[in-house]
């Protein structure tokens, strides 16, 4: 996040964004507690810019989701989403309850060389957010030398794990301001500032069963259910396996002993099978070659190394297409999320994306847990997405 203080008060907060432009998102930071609604300094310079990283420990995560099972909401996959989803949130009062986190770690003192001179190299600048009222990362640490840093970075690789949110690496920076001005930026990023990344962690625990899941496309995704581990700091129970040909490379039978892993410090993913370890007579987990949805046979399409249901009309194909249909990155509707499109199946309410829109009082009213208020949002959503198609003319071709 940016934060742009005046005078000592906070004005504007946005998100990264793509680097040039961000979302407004000051409302909702007014909301998290570690952030300084006044600096907690005598005479702040009159514009100050800030950079630090919003987020959600790893204990307000599980407790999020816990709440969120408990109300049969729909659960976040990682606290990195569940944060990014509460900045988002157009209540500002859910922000509040969700618990976020910020760290400050850059300070800029636009057109102010006093400040500049007085704090000319990034551990000052750490000191001076201090002393503003943030909270900094308390496990950041000044280096004289490459020998300190490979040990400050063979230190966390190991201890990562006692860090109560989840770290992918350290970021390394010169300490001297005029140095980094020097060294300047390439087209993406400081030439000042370097991440180290830490090697993804892996584990190993035993195969209870594969499912299989039917993608918006038709394609089935063999995933694997195994004893719940504990990686990179989440409780994980689950790996997918990708596509048909990974499902072959692993060849796995009921029991085995796997590795695990988290690609990119998100997804789960099944990393091998430890042959040595596999029982005796142990019983190969085969593709089904019926949908586990609708029943229909299975066809293997060689092009795209996948295994496909081509019902048009299988369930899950229905329920995939029409949960992209209206999620963020398709057309985005006002309170339509995948909850209530499993009701509206559920409630035989709509069979395709067509009858979306003929979605009425009358019929909404019908649903179980659904409110007066939830309602009238989720026609106003309608109406407002049918009136961008007319203004916009936006075509939408079938993938
Ligand atoms: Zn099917």
């Amino acid at each position: 996040m940016a934060l742009k203080y005046q005078n000592g008060v906070l004005v504007s907060a946005a998100t990264r964004g793509d680097g040039q432009e961000g979302e407004d998102i000051t409302i909702n930071a007014k909301r998290i507690r570690s952030i300084p609604l006044r600096l907690r300094i005598n005479d702040p310079p009159e514009i100050l810019e800030i950079r630090g990283e919003a987020f959600i420990s790893n204990n307000s995560f599980q407790e999020i989701n816990a709440y969120r099972e408990s109300k049969g909401e729909q659960l976040f996959a990682n606290p990195r989403n569940a944060c990014a989803g509460s900045l988002r949130q157009l209540d500002p009062k859910v922000v509040s309850k969700r618990n976020l986190d910020f760290y400050a770690y850059q300070v800029h003192f636009p057109n102010n060389p006093i400040f500049k001179k007085k704090y000319n190299n990034q551990w000052a600048r750490l000191e001076f957010l201090k002393d503003c009222g943030f909270k900094i990362n308390l496990h950041s640490k000044l280096i004289n030398n490459i020998a300190e840093l490979e040990k400050y970075y063979e230190f966390w690789k190991k201890e990562r794990n006692k860090i109560n949110f989840d770290a992918d690496g350290i970021v390394i920076k010169i300490n001297d301001i005029k140095n980094q001005e020097i060294l300047g930026h390439t087209q993406k990023a400081p030439r000042w500032a370097i991440a180290l990344k830490f090697p993804a962690e892996e584990i190993t625990t035993k195969i209870q069963s594969l499912s299989f899941q039917v993608g918006r496309s038709g394609a089935i995704t063999p995933v694997a259910n195994f004893e719940e581990v504990q990686l990179a700091g989440t409780k994980v129970s689950r790996a997918t396996l990708h596509n048909i040909e990974r499902f072959e490379y692993l060849d796995i039978h009921y029991s085995d002993t796997i590795i695990v892993r988290k690609a990119g410090e998100i997804i789960p993913e099944v990393v091998k099978v430890i042959k040595e370890l596999r029982i005796n007579n142990s019983v190969k987990i085969k593709f089904p070659k019926f949908c586990p949805s609708c029943g229909c046979k299975l066809e293997k399409i060689p092009a795209e190394a996948t295994i496909k249901c081509i019902n048009r009309n299988c369930e899950a194909v229905l329920i995939g297409l029409l949960k992209h249909w209206v999620s963020k990155s398709a057309m985005n509707i006002d309170g339509l999320g995948a909850k209530i499109i499993e009701q509206l199946l559920e409630a035989k309410l709509i069979r395709n994306i067509s009858d979306l829109y003929t979605l009425n009082y009358e019929k909404l009213i019908k649903l179980e847990r659904m409110g007066e208020k939830s309602i009238l949002n989720l026609l106003k959503g309608i109406r407002k997405f049918k009136k961008s198609i007319m203004e916009k003319k936006i075509i939408w071709i079938r993938d």
